[in-house]
């Protein structure tokens, strides 16, 4: 069985092949890590391969899909959680095994939630780089009390309740919404329409996945029901927001402030090295014109026991593939 990572980093190296070690797929898997991200233009790469591994921003539509087929791929395995980036339509069409690594932490992407907000209300990133120039004046860096405020989770599953429950240990009133409401999320916190929580929340935070339904789900119109002045973080995927409505919502100072894992042009960016390049996307480089605004590059889920848990449960996914085994992580 010939197995290719896309996307591959050294970090996935470092996993895999310490998993690899561990499974009983070991000796029967031949590894290969490859950097590029998979789409049409880089889909030959997978030829002569079994089985792809791919992550976020590679990008398996319909002609990626066939093309994978007729190289003779039989298994995909998505090495995240979300799988907006897949036709899983084609997929099921072209009889390919799809299979993702569902919930491996939902407290990695909780923490580093709660991380960017801390970070962004109380200014550590500001005061750390005056501190280390000797400036220890604090006018600027005024934040406010996460005890009492009021915090809406939009997408109460599994990360959206880990990130209540963290919220909850500050003292917050937590709001949820989401379509399918859980018995879990209301020992936590209240669910409410979404409507409501938009105008109730100080702090609204997304962990829904992007589907057609909640694809631009913060838009104008959305954050004009917001509470003026609010927080607004998006470590789900980036889609989710209208960037440029957003970019609005902070000149006009409706949005209070803005923290973001994921940018729905991420692709271009995140995961690799632009500092000595040029950056053409406007919108970012707008964004990061804010001192309102935090960014880190999709790293909620990048923690050693999530990547040790995402090797592990990917592997898994394709023993069950080579054994003829009912997959629970199957998507198609
Ligand atoms: P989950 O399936 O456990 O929970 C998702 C929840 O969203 C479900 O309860 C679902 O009912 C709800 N939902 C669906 N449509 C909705 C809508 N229109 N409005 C409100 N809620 C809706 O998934 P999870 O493990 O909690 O992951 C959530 C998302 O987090 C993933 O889809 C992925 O996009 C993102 N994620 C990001 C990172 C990162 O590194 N930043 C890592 C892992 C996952």
């Amino acid at each position: 069985m010939k197995l290719a990572l896309l996307s591959a980093q050294p970090y996935d190296q470092r996993f895999f092949d310490e998993a690899l070690q561990r499974d009983c797929l070991a000796g029967e898997v031949a590894l290969s890590y490859l950097t590029p991200t998979l789409n049409r233009d880089t889909v030959r790469l997978a030829q002569g391969y079994d089985a792809i591994c791919v992550f976020v921003n590679d990008q398996l539509d319909a002609a990626v899909l066939e093309a994978l087929a007729g190289f003779g791929v039989k298994a995909i395995l998505l090495r995240c959680a979300g799988f907006n980036n897949i036709d899983l339509e084609s997929a099921g069409r072209l009889g390919l095994f799809v299979a993702r690594v569902p919930g491996y932490s939902p407290e990695a992407v909780a923490e580093h939630t709660l991380a960017l907000v801390m970070t962004l209300n109380r200014h550590t990133h500001r005061a750390y780089n005056r501190v280390r120039e000797g400036n220890f004046m604090l006018e600027g860096l005024l934040g406010f009390n996460l005890h009492g405020k009021t915090v809406g989770i939009i997408g109460t599953g599994q990360i959206g309740l880990a990130t209540a429950r963290i919220f909850k240990g500050f003292g917050c009133r937590m709001l949820g919404y989401d379509p399918f409401e859980t018995a879990v999320f209301s020992g936590v916190g209240e669910y409410v329409t979404l409507g409501q929580l938009l105008a109730e929340a100080d702090i609204v935070s997304l962990h829904c996945p992007l589907s057609d339904t909640t694809r631009h789900l913060i838009r104008a119109e959305t954050l004009a029901q917001m509470k003026p002045g609010a927080m607004l973080v998006n470590t789900s995927r980036g889609a989710l927001v209208d960037t440029l409505a957003v970019i609005e919502a902070l000149k006009s100072r409706q949005l209070g402030s803005l923290a973001i894992d994921v940018y729905e042009q991420e692709s271009q960016l995140f995961f690799h090295d632009r500092s000595s390049d040029r950056i053409d996307d406007e919108v970012f480089l707008r964004l990061t014109t804010f001192p309102n605004v935090l960014i880190t590059g999709h790293q909620g889920f990048f923690t050693r026991e999530a990547l040790d848990q995402i090797a592990e449960v990917t592997l898994d996914n394709l023993r069950c593939f080579v054994q003829g085994e009912r997959c629970a992580n199957s998507l198609v």
